[in-house]
Formats: C-alpha cells, sequence, structure tokens
C-alpha cells in the first residue's frame, strides 16, 4: 500500500500538548464533485484549507494518507493490516491516533483494529463524516476538531481513553461495539449494546465506567485475516438450497449467522441438519442477534435449543461487524480449532459475558 506522510505545520506558540497522528484513508470527509456531482475522495493537503484551527490546537499533528484515498466500501483486510502496521510503526512516537474513515465500514474496521491492537493503551479514535468537508453545513469540522480533544486527552499523566473507538455526532462509542444506523442525518452511528463512552457538549463528559482500563501491556499487532468466512441472514421462508449454498462453500472456515431476537432460528429439521453436517466438517457457526438491542441466549426458547445442541456458538450481544472480524482474525491467527474456544469470550470489550 502506497501511503504519503504531510506535515502540519501547526505554528505552535508554546510546547504541543500532545502528539497526535491522524490517519487518513478516505471516506465522504474528504470527497469533492466531480463533472457528473459525483462525489470522489479528494487528497488531504487539500482538506487543511478548509480546517485552518487546526494550527491553534497546540497539537504536533503528523498525517499519514493512503496515496489513493478511498471510498470506505473499497475497505479489506489489506487495508486494515495498512492502518495497523501505521499505527504499530509510529506507536511510541505518538500519544494518540485518529483515523479517518468513509463511515460505510468504519465499524468493520474499528471492530478489526479493536481485535488486532492487543494490548493497546492508547486512544484510536475512528471518525469521518457524513458531508464534505468543503460544504458549509459540514459535521466533518466538528468530528475531527473533537476527535484530535479526545485523541490527546490524558488523566493524571496517561491516556484517557485507551481503545479503539467511533467519535461521531457529538458520541464517542466503543468500536467494536458500533453500528452505522443513518446514511442521511448525522448521528451515524450507535451502540445498542453499550453506553457511550463519552457525550460532547460544552465538555466532554466521559462514562468512565464503561471505558477499558489499560493494563501495563506491550502492543502486539495481529494480522492474519482468513476471508472464507460468511454470513447467512435467515427470513422467513429462506430455502435448504440458499442454506446448502452457502455452507457448502469448498474450504468454508466459518459462518455468522443472523437469527432472530434471543437467537431463535425456525426449527425445521432440515435447517439443522445442514448446519449440523456444516459444524461436523469444522465450519464455525456463531450466532448473532438480527436485533440491535438485546442478546442472544440459546436455549431460551424451543427455536434456539437445537442450535445449541448441535454446537452452534452464541455470540452473546455481538454486533456482526465485530463477528466477522474477529472470527477473520482469529481463525487468521490461531487457526479453527482455537478460534472456536475463542470466540464466544470478550477479547476487547465486544461482548458482555
Ligand atoms: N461512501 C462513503 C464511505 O464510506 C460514505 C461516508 O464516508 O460517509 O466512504
Amino acid at each position: 500500500m502506497n501511503l504519503r506522510k504531510i506535515s502540519i505545520d501547526a505554528a505552535l506558540p508554546e510546547k504541543a500538548r500532545s502528539r497526535i497522528l491522524i490517519i487518513y484513508t478516505g471516506g465522504t470527509f474528504g470527497m469533492t464533485y466531480d463533472k457528473d456531482g459525483v462525489l470522489i475522495p479528494f487528497d488531504f493537503a487539500s482538506i487543511l484549507e478548509h480546517l485552518p484551527t487546526l494550527k491553534n490546537l497546540s497539537l504536533e499533528i503528523t498525517v499519514i494518507s493512503f496515496e489513493i484515498p478511498i471510498d470506505s466500501s473499497n475497505i479489506d483486510p489489506g487495508h486494515w493490516q495498512a492502518i495497523g502496521e501505521i499505527i504499530k510503526d509510529n506507536y511510541d512516537a505518538h500519544d494518540g491516533f485518529v483515523v479517518l474513515h468513509g463511515t460505510d465500514t468504519m465499524a468493520f474496521t474499528a471492530s478489526a483494529l479493536s481485535f488486532m491492537l492487543e494490548g493497546l493503551h492508547k486512544p484510536v479514535i475512528f471518525t469521518g463524516a457524513q458531508l464534505p468537508i468543503m460544504e458549509p453545513r459540514s459535521d466533518a469540522r466538528e468530528n475531527l476538531i473533537t476527535s484530535l480533544d479526545i485523541a490527546s486527552a490524558r488523566r493524571d499523566g496517561l491516556p484517557l481513553v485507551n481503545e479503539v473507538c467511533i467519535y461521531f455526532d457529538y458520541v464517542l462509542l466503543r468500536g467494536n461495539r458500533s453500528k452505522k444506523v443513518e446514511s442521511m442525518q448525522f448521528d451515524a452511528f450507535n451502540s445498542g449494546n453499550y453506553p457511550p463512552l463519552a457525550k460532547a457538549g460544552v465538555k466532554i463528559d466521559y462514562n468512565f465506567a464503561a471505558m477499558t482500563v489499560a493494563s501495563p501491556s506491550t502492543l502486539t499487532l495481529r494480522k492474519s485475516f482468513e476471508t472464507n468466512i460468511s454470513i447467512l441472514k435467515l427470513f422467513p421462508g429462506i430455502s435448504q438450497e440458499i442454506v446448502h449454498a452457502i455452507l457448502s462453500i469448498p474450504g468454508l472456515k466459518a459462518v455468522v449467522m443472523e437469527t432472530y431476537g434471543a437467537g431463535n432460528a425456525p426449527t425445521l429439521p432440515w435447517l439443522t441438519e445442514e448446519l449440523k453436517r456444516a459444524i461436523e466438517n469444522g465450519v464455525i457457526i456463531v450466532n448473532i442477534s438480527q436485533c440491535p438491542g438485546g442478546r442472544v441466549l440459546q436455549g431460551r426458547y424451543e427455536t434456539s435449543k437445537k442450535l445449541q445442541q448441535i454446537g452452534v456458538i452464541g455470540g452473546a450481544d455481538m454486533t456482526t461487524e465485530a463477528a466477522v472480524t474477529k472470527l477473520m482474525l482469529l481463525i487468521g491467527e490461531y487457526g479453527p480449532a482455537r478460534a472456536r474456544e475463542l470466540v464466544g469470550l470478550s477479547l476487547a470489550g465486544e461482548l458482555t459475558a
């Protein structure tokens, strides 16, 4: 991946209070309109013209930009690896990290990074915008300025935030609990199963009880991904052909099965048989609810008891984004057997045990 380093002349009157690295990947934040009125990414150097106040924050800011910024619909694990490597390579020289990323897949990337950055004890704040920064009514300015503030916040000399988060529209959310829920209004994200880590008003009010407490550790970057996994979303009337086709993909390693309510699925004998056969063939199946709030409780209803009996793993209150990226990373790093043991445990605050 080609990267470009941009130094911002912060014109500091005094010593910088913090050293922040911005990683610019693309997204609406820095887009412009082409001649047909279609939004396309443009490079970060031009963004600075729209945000002169960056120079007044008493921060030492460095920007590393993807050489070709992308719409986040084009993100793949190769980009996650690049972001992880940038953070690892620049970890000691910076106090915090802000990742500018398109909103469409931000929850996937933030989830992936939360599992990749093992032992993280500095803030990694993802943000972006619903309207390009060049637009007068853009949300880009507030999202970036407050993200920088959060990434540089300290308490007793230590970083206040020690995890991967999404900051958007005045709320700070745990990255691996977040979902994009809105494409037209500014409140693009929520985390239905976990309280916001902070709300930004006149002051930034942190919810310390909900935040990760850093244990002194060294950062280890995990970055092998297995991509032969799938999502199977149940719906009334789903046919055996569809389920069979997905579960018969050659080399398939895992399936995130999106079920109803508290983890329920039809009690159709053919469905149980298809799932059972796949599990016997080594496919890991994780049960995630289509409900954005609540949790999977296999065995609570008759419609989930069978799933438990045949070895479907209950995903508790994990988001699909967290389950998918966690499975990809765990299988890639440790292989299927260990991944099966770890996937139901909380590794980075992504589920409530
Ligand atoms: N399509 C854009 C992206 O995800 C949307 C956004 O940034 O809000 O890159």
